[in-house]
């Protein structure tokens, strides 16, 4: 059955930060609060359509939730519970590191968050310290500590090609995360939003984000070394929508981000598979439903081994699993 995921937008709202890339009024797509009959009625159009209740959450994304004013996050949560264990298994909500201690964990217990998402952007302090942060790597290691002890299924949220990072950055960023044992992760490549700080330092030509292609490149591993840890990569990109389109200046914005990264890791794969076979035509089984992403994006892999003299013909079978490919 369908898992459903109502998605509850607390732009800016509580966040002690102006975080030099942030523009929240840009991502959300809105401003200003969350009334009940919002929450209410996003939670009861959902609940009307049929879907697995373990599997299905409240999300409230967009802001620092636990560093919303007490009262107020408390009325959000209150609004919510009714609908947990009912309609929906849980709440998730995202959060700065910052903002995690063992009062907050106990409240939030209360109210049925059974997932928490940490901003933590980067695990290197030079790089926090330049995009105006406010916290440190310390913070998210002790928040991920306390998360994880208290029960709650963790997600860590990282950008690629911040201010100040590089890939080597990134990278270690990503070993850090592997090491703190979070349940998902998401990774957003740095887009340049309008009315940011960021704006001003592409515009002065201090900050040049990532070209699409570094960033493939870059992201395919990451998703790959989170894969072989067994933590999930739950998003790669910005989500399309939610007016970025209007506030976009430049960087990494691409609606099948994923899809290209996919199609790189299967095409690294192929590569090293084929590299002493003689033979032209060349069959490539993987699992039943990873058949486009081998060929990659719009049948970039099959063209890119095509002109080095090589015809790939993909093929699915169902006892393999994700990235696993066999040549035959
Ligand atoms: S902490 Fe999050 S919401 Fe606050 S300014 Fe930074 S990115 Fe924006």
């Amino acid at each position: 059955m369908k898992h459903i995921n109502v998605s509850l937008f607390v732009p800016h709202l509580g966040c002690p930060n102006s975080c030099i890339f942030c523009n929240q009024k840009t991502i959300s797509g809105k401003c200003g609060t969350l009334t009940a009959e919002e929450i209410i009625s996003a939670a009861e159009t959902a609940a009307k359509t049929p879907h697995d209740i373990n599997n299905s959450e409240i999300a409230f994304f967009g802001g620092s939730f636990t560093a919303i004013e007490r009262e107020k996050m408390i009325f959000f949560l209150q609004t919510a519970k009714p609908y947990i264990g009912t309609y929906f298994g849980g709440i998730r909500i995202s959060t700065r590191p910052d903002c995690i201690n063992e009062e907050i964990l106990g409240i939030l217990k209360s109210y049925g968050v059974t997932a928490i998402e940490l901003g933590a952007q980067s695990m290197c302090a030079d790089v926090l310290i330049k995009n105006e942060r406010g916290h440190t790597p310390g913070d998210t290691e002790n928040a991920a500590r306390l998360i994880k002890e208290y029960g709650f299924s963790l997600g860590l949220q990282m950008m690629t090609g911040l201010y100040g990072s590089d890939e080597e950055k990134d990278r270690y960023t990503a070993e850090e995360f592997i090491r703190l044992k979070p349940d998902t992760v998401r990774i957003y490549p740095t887009v340049v939003l309008e009315n940011t700080k960021l704006e001003q330092l592409y515009k002065e030509n201090i900050y040049q984000p990532p070209r699409l292609f570094d960033s493939v490149k870059l992201c395919a591993e990451l998703l790959m070394r989170f894969h072989e840890n067994g933590i999930k990569v739950i998003r790669l990109g910005l989500h399309s929508g939610g007016n970025v389109e209007e506030g976009f200046v430049a960087g990494v914005y691409h609606p099948a981000f994923r899809e290209l990264c996919e199609g790189e890791i299967y095409k690294k794969i192929i590569e090293e598979k084929i590299a002493f076979c003689e033979d032209t035509d060349i069959r490539v089984l993987v699992a039943s439903g990873e058949i486009s992403k081998a060929n990659g994006h719009k049948g970039v892999n099959r063209e890119y081994f095509r002109k080095k003299g090589k015809n790939i013909k993909v093929l699915g079978d169902s006892t393999l699993g994700q990235y696993n490919v066999i040549i035959i």
